[in-house]
Protein backbone atom coordinates (compact mmCIF):
# COMPACT_ATOMS: atom_id res chain seq x y z
CA UNK A 1 0.00 0.00 0.00
CA UNK A 2 1.29 3.49 -1.16
CA UNK A 3 1.77 6.08 1.34
CA UNK A 4 -1.51 8.10 2.09
CA UNK A 5 -1.84 11.43 0.10
CA UNK A 6 -3.51 12.91 3.33
CA UNK A 7 -3.21 11.83 6.56
CA UNK A 8 -4.84 13.44 10.22
CA UNK A 9 -3.50 12.38 12.99
CA UNK A 10 -5.43 13.04 16.22
CA UNK A 11 -6.75 15.88 14.48
CA UNK A 12 -8.77 18.22 16.92
CA UNK A 13 -10.35 21.59 16.80
CA UNK A 14 -12.37 23.60 19.59
CA UNK A 15 -14.10 26.53 18.95
CA UNK A 16 -14.40 29.01 22.08
CA UNK A 17 -17.54 30.58 22.71
CA UNK A 18 -19.57 32.83 24.79
CA UNK A 19 -21.65 30.12 26.09
CA UNK A 20 -18.57 27.85 26.17
CA UNK A 21 -16.05 25.61 24.19
CA UNK A 22 -17.82 23.94 21.43
CA UNK A 23 -15.89 20.10 20.98
CA UNK A 24 -16.56 20.56 16.50
CA UNK A 25 -13.75 17.48 15.88
CA UNK A 26 -12.29 15.30 18.68
CA UNK A 27 -9.39 13.24 17.88
CA UNK A 28 -10.10 12.31 14.35
CA UNK A 29 -7.85 9.78 12.19
CA UNK A 30 -8.45 9.09 8.36
CA UNK A 31 -6.20 8.44 6.02
CA UNK A 32 -6.77 9.13 2.06
CA UNK A 33 -4.87 7.95 -0.76
CA UNK A 34 -4.58 9.61 -4.53
CA UNK A 35 -7.25 8.58 -6.44
CA UNK A 36 -9.68 7.88 -3.61
CA UNK A 37 -12.88 9.20 -2.26
CA UNK A 38 -13.78 9.16 1.00
CA UNK A 39 -16.92 10.28 2.19
CA UNK A 40 -17.37 12.49 5.69
CA UNK A 41 -21.10 11.63 6.59
CA UNK A 42 -23.17 12.78 9.52
CA UNK A 43 -25.87 15.32 10.63
CA UNK A 44 -25.54 18.82 10.63
CA UNK A 45 -22.79 19.99 13.41
CA UNK A 46 -20.82 16.32 13.09
CA UNK A 47 -17.36 18.14 12.39
CA UNK A 48 -17.46 16.94 8.66
CA UNK A 49 -17.31 20.45 7.14
CA UNK A 50 -14.80 21.49 9.96
CA UNK A 51 -12.29 18.21 9.33
CA UNK A 52 -12.88 19.41 5.35
CA UNK A 53 -11.17 23.26 6.18
CA UNK A 54 -8.57 21.47 8.53
CA UNK A 55 -7.47 20.02 5.65
CA UNK A 56 -7.11 22.79 3.31
CA UNK A 57 -5.81 24.57 6.53
CA UNK A 58 -8.59 27.56 6.09
CA UNK A 59 -8.34 26.87 9.62
CA UNK A 60 -6.17 25.95 12.27
CA UNK A 61 -6.66 22.98 14.40
CA UNK A 62 -6.52 23.10 18.07
CA UNK A 63 -5.04 19.88 18.43
CA UNK A 64 -3.29 17.07 15.90
CA UNK A 65 -1.87 16.94 12.74
CA UNK A 66 -2.82 16.76 9.03
CA UNK A 67 0.09 15.76 7.03
CA UNK A 68 0.00 16.05 2.80
CA UNK A 69 2.38 13.61 0.94
CA UNK A 70 3.92 12.68 4.42
CA UNK A 71 4.55 16.74 5.21
CA UNK A 72 3.14 18.50 8.26
CA UNK A 73 1.06 21.60 7.45
CA UNK A 74 1.50 22.87 10.48
CA UNK A 75 5.29 22.83 10.26
CA UNK A 76 5.49 24.94 6.08
CA UNK A 77 6.34 27.93 6.23
CA UNK A 78 4.16 30.53 4.27
CA UNK A 79 5.45 29.77 0.90
CA UNK A 80 5.49 25.88 0.72
CA UNK A 81 1.79 26.19 2.14
CA UNK A 82 0.87 28.12 -0.60
CA UNK A 83 2.23 25.86 -3.25
CA UNK A 84 0.83 22.91 -1.46
CA UNK A 85 -2.45 24.78 -1.20
CA UNK A 86 -1.75 24.66 -5.02
CA UNK A 87 -3.17 20.79 -5.18
CA UNK A 88 -6.01 21.20 -2.60
CA UNK A 89 -9.01 22.61 -3.79
CA UNK A 90 -12.71 22.96 -2.60
CA UNK A 91 -16.04 23.16 -4.23
CA UNK A 92 -19.66 24.41 -2.08
CA UNK A 93 -22.28 23.85 -2.15
CA UNK A 94 -23.46 27.29 -3.46
CA UNK A 95 -20.97 28.28 -6.27
CA UNK A 96 -22.79 31.11 -6.82
CA UNK A 97 -21.48 32.38 -3.58
CA UNK A 98 -18.12 32.12 -4.14
CA UNK A 99 -18.23 33.51 -7.86
CA UNK A 100 -17.59 36.80 -8.34
CA UNK A 101 -20.82 38.40 -10.25
CA UNK A 102 -18.67 41.27 -12.02
CA UNK A 103 -16.35 38.65 -13.30
CA UNK A 104 -17.05 36.61 -16.61
CA UNK A 105 -16.53 33.21 -16.22
CA UNK A 106 -13.28 32.85 -18.69
CA UNK A 107 -11.79 36.17 -16.96
CA UNK A 108 -12.41 33.82 -13.23
CA UNK A 109 -10.83 30.35 -14.81
CA UNK A 110 -8.10 32.36 -16.17
CA UNK A 111 -6.77 34.40 -13.01
CA UNK A 112 -5.49 31.09 -11.26
CA UNK A 113 -3.97 29.98 -14.63
CA UNK A 114 -1.71 33.13 -15.32
CA UNK A 115 -1.51 33.38 -11.13
CA UNK A 116 0.51 30.22 -10.72
CA UNK A 117 2.09 30.93 -14.30
CA UNK A 118 0.43 27.54 -16.01
CA UNK A 119 -0.38 29.16 -18.62
CA UNK A 120 0.48 33.00 -20.80
CA UNK A 121 -0.67 34.89 -23.79
CA UNK A 122 -2.61 33.24 -25.89
CA UNK A 123 -2.59 30.10 -24.38
CA UNK A 124 -4.71 31.26 -21.37
CA UNK A 125 -7.54 31.84 -23.76
CA UNK A 126 -6.95 27.92 -25.28
CA UNK A 127 -6.73 26.77 -21.17
CA UNK A 128 -9.83 28.59 -20.22
CA UNK A 129 -11.78 26.53 -23.42
CA UNK A 130 -10.34 23.08 -22.22
CA UNK A 131 -11.57 23.74 -18.75
CA UNK A 132 -14.69 24.61 -20.18
CA UNK A 133 -15.37 21.64 -22.35
CA UNK A 134 -14.05 19.18 -19.71
CA UNK A 135 -16.81 20.12 -17.71
CA UNK A 136 -19.16 20.05 -20.42
CA UNK A 137 -19.72 23.60 -21.02
CA UNK A 138 -19.16 25.41 -24.34
CA UNK A 139 -16.16 27.52 -24.57
CA UNK A 140 -17.92 30.93 -26.28
CA UNK A 141 -19.71 30.23 -22.59
CA UNK A 142 -17.02 31.94 -20.99
CA UNK A 143 -18.02 35.25 -21.87
CA UNK A 144 -20.94 35.17 -19.73
CA UNK A 145 -21.16 35.83 -16.26
CA UNK A 146 -22.51 33.74 -12.95
CA UNK A 147 -25.97 35.15 -13.19
CA UNK A 148 -26.36 33.94 -16.60
CA UNK A 149 -25.81 30.40 -15.68
CA UNK A 150 -28.28 27.41 -14.27
CA UNK A 151 -27.21 26.03 -11.27
CA UNK A 152 -25.78 22.64 -12.54
CA UNK A 153 -23.74 24.94 -15.02
CA UNK A 154 -22.49 27.04 -12.07
CA UNK A 155 -21.31 23.72 -10.22
CA UNK A 156 -19.59 23.06 -13.79
CA UNK A 157 -18.13 26.18 -13.40
CA UNK A 158 -16.95 25.68 -9.96
CA UNK A 159 -15.44 22.71 -10.50
CA UNK A 160 -13.66 24.18 -13.73
CA UNK A 161 -12.05 26.52 -11.15
CA UNK A 162 -10.74 23.79 -8.58
CA UNK A 163 -9.73 22.18 -12.08
CA UNK A 164 -7.58 24.81 -13.57
CA UNK A 165 -4.53 24.60 -10.81
CA UNK A 166 -4.63 20.87 -11.49
CA UNK A 167 -4.90 19.65 -8.03
CA UNK A 168 -4.88 16.04 -6.50
CA UNK A 169 -6.92 16.56 -3.85
CA UNK A 170 -10.57 18.32 -4.10
CA UNK A 171 -13.04 18.76 -0.84
CA UNK A 172 -16.55 18.22 -2.06
CA UNK A 173 -18.61 20.31 0.02
CA UNK A 174 -22.24 19.42 -0.06
CA UNK A 175 -21.14 19.83 -3.73
CA UNK A 176 -24.60 18.23 -5.22
CA UNK A 177 -26.45 18.67 -2.13
CA UNK A 178 -28.50 21.83 -3.85
CA UNK A 179 -28.83 20.55 -7.04
CA UNK A 180 -32.26 18.97 -8.53
CA UNK A 181 -32.05 15.18 -8.66
CA UNK A 182 -31.31 14.95 -12.18
CA UNK A 183 -28.57 17.58 -11.93
CA UNK A 184 -26.84 16.08 -8.89
CA UNK A 185 -26.67 12.87 -11.40
CA UNK A 186 -25.11 14.90 -14.14
CA UNK A 187 -22.36 16.33 -11.82
CA UNK A 188 -21.66 13.31 -9.81
CA UNK A 189 -20.97 11.63 -12.96
CA UNK A 190 -18.74 14.43 -13.78
CA UNK A 191 -16.45 14.01 -10.77
CA UNK A 192 -16.41 10.12 -11.46
CA UNK A 193 -14.95 10.66 -14.76
CA UNK A 194 -12.81 13.39 -14.01
CA UNK A 195 -11.17 11.57 -11.08
CA UNK A 196 -10.54 8.27 -13.35
CA UNK A 197 -8.83 10.62 -15.77
CA UNK A 198 -6.68 12.51 -13.75
CA UNK A 199 -6.48 10.91 -10.56
CA UNK A 200 -8.02 12.88 -7.86
CA UNK A 201 -8.92 11.99 -4.53
CA UNK A 202 -12.44 13.57 -3.36
CA UNK A 203 -12.78 14.73 0.57
CA UNK A 204 -16.68 13.86 -0.18
CA UNK A 205 -18.56 15.60 2.82
CA UNK A 206 -22.29 14.82 2.74
CA UNK A 207 -25.41 13.96 4.34
CA UNK A 208 -27.12 12.47 1.77
CA UNK A 209 -26.01 8.55 2.01
CA UNK A 210 -27.58 7.66 -1.23
CA UNK A 211 -24.92 9.86 -2.94
CA UNK A 212 -22.55 8.94 -0.76
CA UNK A 213 -23.08 5.35 -1.58
CA UNK A 214 -23.21 5.99 -5.38
CA UNK A 215 -19.55 7.63 -5.09
CA UNK A 216 -17.35 6.78 -2.70
CA UNK A 217 -15.05 4.10 -2.13
CA UNK A 218 -14.45 4.19 1.97
CA UNK A 219 -17.56 5.84 4.51
CA UNK A 220 -16.26 7.51 7.80
CA UNK A 221 -19.64 8.21 9.80
CA UNK A 222 -19.28 11.73 12.52
CA UNK A 223 -21.37 11.68 15.42
CA UNK A 224 -20.44 14.74 17.32
CA UNK A 225 -17.14 15.34 15.89
CA UNK A 226 -15.80 11.49 16.24
CA UNK A 227 -15.58 8.86 13.62
CA UNK A 228 -18.26 6.12 14.90
CA UNK A 229 -17.80 3.81 12.19
CA UNK A 230 -15.03 3.88 9.56
CA UNK A 231 -15.57 0.81 6.30
CA UNK A 232 -15.34 0.48 2.51
CA UNK A 233 -18.81 1.91 0.80
CA UNK A 234 -19.80 -1.81 0.13
CA UNK A 235 -19.04 -2.96 3.75
CA UNK A 236 -20.67 -0.34 5.65
CA UNK A 237 -24.17 -0.33 3.22
CA UNK A 238 -24.34 -4.10 3.30
CA UNK A 239 -23.34 -4.19 7.01
CA UNK A 240 -23.80 -1.48 8.94
CA UNK A 241 -22.77 -1.96 12.54
CA UNK A 242 -23.14 1.02 14.62
CA UNK A 243 -26.52 2.29 16.12
CA UNK A 244 -26.04 5.91 14.32
CA UNK A 245 -25.10 4.54 11.31
CA UNK A 246 -28.15 1.99 11.43
CA UNK A 247 -30.73 4.79 12.39
CA UNK A 248 -28.86 7.43 9.21
CA UNK A 249 -29.48 4.52 6.67
CA UNK A 250 -33.11 3.39 7.69
CA UNK A 251 -34.00 7.19 7.55
CA UNK A 252 -33.46 6.41 3.42
CA UNK A 253 -37.13 5.50 2.06
CA UNK A 254 -37.46 2.82 -0.24
CA UNK A 255 -39.14 2.91 -3.59
CA UNK A 256 -41.01 0.20 -3.57
CA UNK A 257 -43.84 0.08 -0.80
CA UNK A 258 -43.56 -3.50 -0.72
CA UNK A 259 -39.74 -3.30 -0.03
CA UNK A 260 -39.80 -3.13 4.46
CA UNK A 261 -35.78 -2.36 5.82
CA UNK A 262 -35.92 -2.30 9.82
CA UNK A 263 -35.85 1.18 10.47
CA UNK A 264 -33.99 2.47 13.82
CA UNK A 265 -35.29 5.97 15.04
CA UNK A 266 -32.85 8.78 15.94
CA UNK A 267 -35.04 9.92 19.24
CA UNK A 268 -34.45 13.62 19.37
CA UNK A 269 -31.70 16.36 18.47
CA UNK A 270 -27.90 15.63 18.99
CA UNK A 271 -26.66 17.03 22.23
CA UNK A 272 -25.17 20.25 22.17
CA UNK A 273 -20.84 20.28 21.46
CA UNK A 274 -20.72 22.25 24.07
CA UNK A 275 -21.89 19.74 26.69
CA UNK A 276 -21.37 16.46 25.52
CA UNK A 277 -22.39 13.56 27.42
CA UNK A 278 -19.90 11.28 29.18
CA UNK A 279 -19.11 8.08 27.88
CA UNK A 280 -20.74 7.24 24.35
CA UNK A 281 -21.82 10.68 23.08
CA UNK A 282 -24.63 8.72 21.31
CA UNK A 283 -26.11 7.02 24.40
CA UNK A 284 -28.95 9.73 24.99
CA UNK A 285 -30.22 8.99 21.92
CA UNK A 286 -28.95 4.94 21.29
CA UNK A 287 -31.80 2.52 21.82
CA UNK A 288 -29.41 0.13 22.95
CA UNK A 289 -27.31 1.70 25.67
CA UNK A 290 -26.54 -0.04 29.16
CA UNK A 291 -24.69 1.50 31.63
CA UNK A 292 -21.39 1.27 30.48
CA UNK A 293 -21.77 3.32 27.53
CA UNK A 294 -23.10 6.43 29.87
CA UNK A 295 -19.53 6.03 31.86
CA UNK A 296 -16.93 4.69 29.26
CA UNK A 297 -16.65 5.95 25.91
CA UNK A 298 -16.19 3.26 22.95
CA UNK A 299 -12.98 3.37 20.81
CA UNK A 300 -13.23 2.72 16.77
CA UNK A 301 -11.54 -0.76 16.79
CA UNK A 302 -11.60 -2.93 13.91
CA UNK A 303 -9.51 -3.78 10.62
CA UNK A 304 -11.01 -2.75 7.74
CA UNK A 305 -14.68 -1.98 9.33
CA UNK A 306 -13.83 0.31 12.52
CA UNK A 307 -16.68 1.01 14.50
CA UNK A 308 -17.15 2.81 17.86
CA UNK A 309 -19.26 0.97 19.89
CA UNK A 310 -19.23 -1.05 22.98
CA UNK A 311 -21.87 -3.53 22.16
CA UNK A 312 -22.36 -3.64 18.42
CA UNK A 313 -20.88 -7.67 18.17
CA UNK A 314 -24.23 -8.20 20.06
CA UNK A 315 -26.29 -6.18 18.16
CA UNK A 316 -28.97 -7.87 16.14
CA UNK A 317 -28.17 -8.37 12.41
CA UNK A 318 -30.05 -6.02 10.04
CA UNK A 319 -30.42 -6.73 6.67
CA UNK A 320 -28.77 -4.93 3.94
CA UNK A 321 -30.25 -1.81 2.58
CA UNK A 322 -32.61 -2.79 -0.35
CA UNK A 323 -30.16 -1.66 -3.35
CA UNK A 324 -33.39 -0.21 -4.72
CA UNK A 325 -33.54 2.47 -2.36
CA UNK A 326 -35.76 5.46 -3.94
CA UNK A 327 -32.60 8.08 -3.91
CA UNK A 328 -30.02 5.74 -5.16
CA UNK A 329 -32.32 4.07 -7.74
CA UNK A 330 -33.33 7.28 -9.39
CA UNK A 331 -29.76 8.52 -9.61
CA UNK A 332 -28.93 5.11 -10.99
CA UNK A 333 -31.51 5.32 -14.04
CA UNK A 334 -31.09 8.62 -14.06
CA UNK A 335 -26.84 7.89 -14.58
CA UNK A 336 -27.60 5.29 -16.97
CA UNK A 337 -29.27 7.78 -19.12
CA UNK A 338 -26.54 10.08 -19.30
CA UNK A 339 -24.03 7.19 -19.42
CA UNK A 340 -22.86 7.35 -22.88
CA UNK A 341 -22.79 11.19 -23.20
CA UNK A 342 -20.60 13.97 -21.98
CA UNK A 343 -22.41 16.31 -20.08
CA UNK A 344 -23.79 19.15 -21.70
CA UNK A 345 -24.51 22.62 -21.40
CA UNK A 346 -28.05 22.83 -21.95
CA UNK A 347 -29.04 21.99 -18.52
FE1 LIG B 1 -25.26 2.73 21.71
FE2 LIG B 1 -23.66 2.03 23.73
FE3 LIG B 1 -22.94 1.50 21.25
FE4 LIG B 1 -22.96 4.02 22.15
S1 LIG B 1 -21.63 2.36 22.86
S2 LIG B 1 -23.73 3.32 20.19
S3 LIG B 1 -24.74 3.99 23.48
S4 LIG B 1 -24.70 0.66 22.32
Amino acid sequence: MTAPLVRLTGLTKHFPTPGGLVRAVEGVDLELHAGETLALVGESGSGKSTIGRLVLRLIEPTAGQVEIDGRDLGTLGAKDLRALRREMQIIFQDPYGSLNPRMTVGAMLAEPLRLHGLAKGRAVDAAVADLMRLVGLLPEQARRYPHEFSGGQRQRVGIARALAVEPRLIVCDEAVSALDVSIQAQIINLLVDLRRARGLAYLFISHDLAVVRHIADRVAVLYLGRVVELASAANLFATPRHPYTRALMSAIPATDPTTRHERTLLIGEPPSPINLPNGCAFHPRCPHAVERCRVETPVLTGDGHGTACHLWPALPAVPPLPAEHETSDRLKRLQARFQDQRPTAAE
